[in-house]
């Protein structure tokens, strides 16, 4: 099953749609401003809600949001593909190694990601595959895949300049709109097999990314394992699992993300992001 958050034209309120083809089906859950973390928060199965009695819409009348809005928390691993760890010339990393995003730095799959011209000019792409925790995990109970609601894309922007130096990432990979998240989230059933999805980034129509999930150095049991050790996960929780090699500010000459530039971001089987950057 695959969900999506979203508005139609006459709605206020965002809802939640299952997506098949070009169709949304309305689900009939409370209106809330994000509905999908509520219902994972009751410890509700998302893939049980049932249909709203109204008719299901056209997918292109939809503006899609985030499939999640506020996580209490996003957690992101840096260095897990060997070429892209290879490519920044930094020592592969001997356990996971993770750092914070502010959980305001999502915005949607169609959003602007909007640049601080006056804190960064350096601002990269990175195409991630990433998860939403369902059920409670954590140094109690080690969490494994069967704790995690769905899988998503994630865009994980990362301003290279504030990210070195300020000596720690938390604040380069945090501006608001630099965690662009969707388009849906797809059950872990129809997501299959971890490995061998394509993922990939373009701007401009340029291919920049184009990896597989089997490249990841920590897989994601591992990640769950190791972080779940000594932080506890909730419902609604986000995991970034790492990009690909293929990354803007590590090629000769670096690129970085320009007024106007469209960046795409997808992983096979769950969909792409599509935002246009601008300077601000
Ligand atoms: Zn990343």
């Amino acid at each position: 099953m695959r969900l999506a958050r979203g508005v139609t034209r006459f709605g206020a309120a965002p809802q939640l749609f299952a997506i098949t083809d070009d169709v949304a089906v309305v689900l009939n859950v409370p209106a809330a401003p994000d509905p999908l973390l509520e219902v994972l928060r009751a410890a509700q199965a998302w893939t049980d809600l049932a249909p709203a009695s109204v008719p299901p819409v056209p997918l292109a009348e939809l503006r899609l949001l985030s499939p999640i809005e506020r996580p209490g928390k996003i957690i992101a691993i840096g260095l897990n593909y060997h070429d892209h760890t290879a490519e920044t010339g930094l020592q592969a990393p001997s356990e996971p190694l993770t750092f914070a995003k502010y959980p305001t730095s999502i915005t949607g799959p169609s959003d602007e990601i909007v640049v601080p011209t006056t804190l960064t000019k350096r601002v990269d792409w990175e195409a991630e595959l990433a998860f939403v925790i369902g059920r409670r995990c954590g140094p109690h109970r080690r969490g494994t895949i069967a704790d995690i609601a769905g899988y998503t894309v994630a865009n994980d922007v990362s301003a290279r300049d504030l990210q070195f130096g300020d000596k720690q990432w938390t604040r380069g990979k945090s501006l608001d709109t630099f965690c662009p998240l969707g388009p849906t989230l797809v059950s872990p059933d129809e997501f299959g097999d971890l490995a061998g999805h394509r993922i990939w980034a373009t701007v401009n129509g340029s291919s920049m990314q184009d990896g597989t999930t089997s490249d990841l150095i920590f897989d994601v049991p591992t990640l769950l394992d190791s972080i779940t050790a000594g932080v506890t996960l909730e419902p609604g929780d986000l995991v970034l699992t790492g990009t690909p090699p293929g990354v803007g500010g590590f090629r000769t000459p670096p690129v970085f993300l320009a007024d106007g530039d469209v960046v795409r971001v997808g992983v096979e089987g769950i969909g792409e992001l599509v935002n246009r950057v601008r300077w601000n």
